[in-house]
């Protein structure tokens, strides 16, 4: 499939209100091309995406991805298709696991199909959940995985994310689509709220707010947050390169911090006087809750192929939430 490398490419953005969306329609309106957005409002807000509707190449639906009417009229001017539509946060996944997989793998069958339809090149959100329980330091893309038993329910996310890939991967074998899986590590920044449990957003929310900052465990656990515009840079260099369908791709950023470093850090960053509670993982979520002790992905596939890595630093990446909550 030819994807238009000298006019501006046509681009349909699932999940397009959605905190990761809205930048990247953002993101691919500044290098002017044109934009379908799509986001049935669940988990997306308008508010993110009310600044770039007066904008003349952005088009946006508001429905579902599982409405074939719609999904066909879009995919039909299309010839990138962006699937970020998909449950999102470790709180819905423990508290909506039905809703969770039924939106993940339904979702990704119907956008597949419509891709089919129309010959469109699609890009997938995967996630780094995917790796489960691995503890083989960073986590590179052929590793194996291993998720804990079907009862819980933060492993039924990471494998109908697993199905998600499957599936990509299946259309492309047996019918020629081309597909690009993307795992996504820790992605923060501006406009991401903590109303899903994800704990930049809460620890900002909490020290800014005078409350406790609630690190749930020890805080030994750690994770690498890479700035959202680093990711949507890394999804769009992806989704136009030649040599991208056919692999899988680590996104996310390499600097390891434990959460108790970063409650630390935000309580400095905002000059709060917040002192730090630890949270039994048995309360903060539900009895049995398994958390992963490290996450560090290995990006030196993407950096060979698009020469993508990542550019703002945690403590930038604190500043610029910092910022967007005091505004
Ligand atoms: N976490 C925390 N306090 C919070 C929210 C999250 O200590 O208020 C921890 C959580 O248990 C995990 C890490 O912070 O170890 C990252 O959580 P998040 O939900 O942001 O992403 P995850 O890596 O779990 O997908």
């Amino acid at each position: 499939m030819e994807i238009s490398r000298k006019n501006k490419t046509h681009y349909l953005v699932t999940g397009a209100a959605g905190f990761i969306g809205s930048h990247l329609v953002e993101a691919l309106l500044a290098r002017g091309h044109k934009v379908l957005g799509i986001d049935d409002l669940s988990t997306g807000r308008m508010d993110n995406i009310r600044h770039l509707l007066s904008c003349g190449r952005f088009s946006f639906a508001r429905s579902s991805i599982l409405d074939p009417v719609v999904l066909d009229r879009l995919a039909s001017k299309a010839s990138i298709i962006v699937h970020l539509a998909a449950a999102v946060g470790v709180r819905l996944v423990v508290e909506q696991p039905a809703r969770t997989i039924e939106t993940n793998v339904l979702g990704t069958e119907a956008v597949l199909k419509a891709a089919l339809r129309y010959g469109c090149r699609i890009l997938i959100a995967s996630s780094s959940e995917v790796y489960g329980k691995g503890n083989r330091i960073p986590f590179q893309e052929d590793d194996d995985v291993l998720l804990g038993p079907t009862y819980k329910a933060r492993w039924g996310y990471a494998a109908s994310k697993m199905l998600d890939e499957f599936m990509g991967f299946a259309y492309m074998r047996e019918h020629g689509l081309e597909v690009v899986p993307v795992r996504l590590f820790n992605t923060v920044g501006p406009r991401q709220t903590g109303k899903y449990g994800m704990v930049i957003p809460n620890f900002v929310h909490q020290a800014l707010h005078s409350e406790p900052l609630t690190v749930f465990g020890d805080g030994s656990q750690s994770r690498c947050f890479c700035y959202v515009g680093d990711v949507v840079e890394a999804m769009i260099r992806l989704s136009s390169h030649p040599d991208s369908p056919g692999r899988v791709y680590n996104i996310g950023s390499t600097d390891e911090i434990s959460i108790l470093s970063l409650a630390e850090k935000i309580i400095k960053a905002t000059g709060s006087h917040s002192p730090i509670h630890l949270i039994p993982y048995d309360e903060a979520y539900s009895p049995g809750f398994e958390d992963m002790k490290r996450r560090v992905p290995d990006i030196s596939r993407i950096h060979e192929l698009v020469g993508w890595e990542p550019l703002v630093g945690i403590d930038e990446v604190i500043e610029r939430v910092v910022t967007s909550y005091c505004r």
